[in-house]
């Protein structure tokens, strides 16, 4: 509790002021899916009072709540900028910004143009098997399983291994790509039975745009330092784009040890 009632200066009065500092969240803040350490916390709470800091994580809000927060202290009083969903959900100082949706930026005419052409693909495809759930609506991006989400464990690793002999998602993202050239659409091929579908350039830098928002504001701060720390920072892993940013200065980390002891070196 000590943390969440600590007073911190306004933003534009931080000693060092145009400085703000951005954390991934598994591997980085916390173990993988699991909860920050004490140490961590107090870290952060004393880096707060030198530069302005954030987090922008790829899961939903509820997870990081669950990770950083706990059941009497919400995680948007431990950090200046809340970044959910690399950033479509976001917080200041505990207040909500605009947030941002697949169907929102997509329109429902695209959208419909593409689960059209999506769902008549599978039902044309010849498997083994097939089960249900095909497409996944989530907030920042659809899902696409060829053989259905409800899977069970067994038919998903029967799955994956024809897919791996007949290249099912690889040939269906081809044909979506060829369909939809100038939808600006990114297809990501994870997991073991679908890809996901979501707007180029929805990566964990769309946070940076609410940063850069900040001067505009009343007594606003422009940030000309940006930190950001994260682990999966290589080509290929979710930190990638944001690490490799012209406008973010990149620290590759280790695990949340990693973390404590470069911010050390860093600012204390
Ligand atoms: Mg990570």
């Amino acid at each position: 509790m000590a943390v969440a009632t600590a007073v911190y200066p306004p933003l534009d009065q931080r000693p060092i002021k145009n400085t703000i500092v951005l954390f991934d969240v598994d591997e980085t803040l916390t173990p993988a899916r699991r909860h920050a350490t004490p140490e961590m916390l107090q870290l952060l709470s004393e880096l707060r009072h030198k530069v302005a800091i954030g987090y922008v994580g790829g899961s939903d809000f509820s997870k990081q709540q669950e990770q950083l927060g706990s059941s009497d202290v919400n995680v948007t009083s431990l950090f200046d900028f809340c970044f959910a969903e690399n950033g479509l959900t976001a917080y200041r100082l505990g207040e909500p910004l605009k947030g941002n949706s697949f169907i929102e930026w997509i329109g429902e005419e695209k959208y419909k143009e593409l689960v059209k052409f999506i769902l008549h693909y599978i039902a044309d495809i010849d498997l083994p098997f097939k089960r249900g759930t095909f497409v996944e609506f989530r907030n920042g991006m659809i899902n696409v399983s060829p053989v259905g989400r409800n899977a069970t464990n067994a038919e998903r690793a029967a799955f994956e291994a024809y897919d791996k002999q007949h290249n099912i998602r690889t040939t269906f993202v081809s044909a979506l790509r060829e369909k939809f050239p100038d939808f600006g659409l990114t297809y990501s091929i994870g997991g073991m039975i679908s890809f996901d579908v979501f707007p180029t350039g929805w990566d964990k830098t769309y946070c940076l745009r609410h940063v850069e928002a900040e001067k505009a504001r009343e007594g606003g701060v422009e940030y000309t330092t940006v930190h950001f720390f994260g682990d999966k920072a290589y080509e290929g892993g979710n930190d990638w784009e944001i690490y490799s940013d012209d406008r973010t200065i990149g620290h590759k980390v280790d695990g949340p040890e990693d973390t404590i002891k470069q911010l050390k070196e860093l600012f204390f």
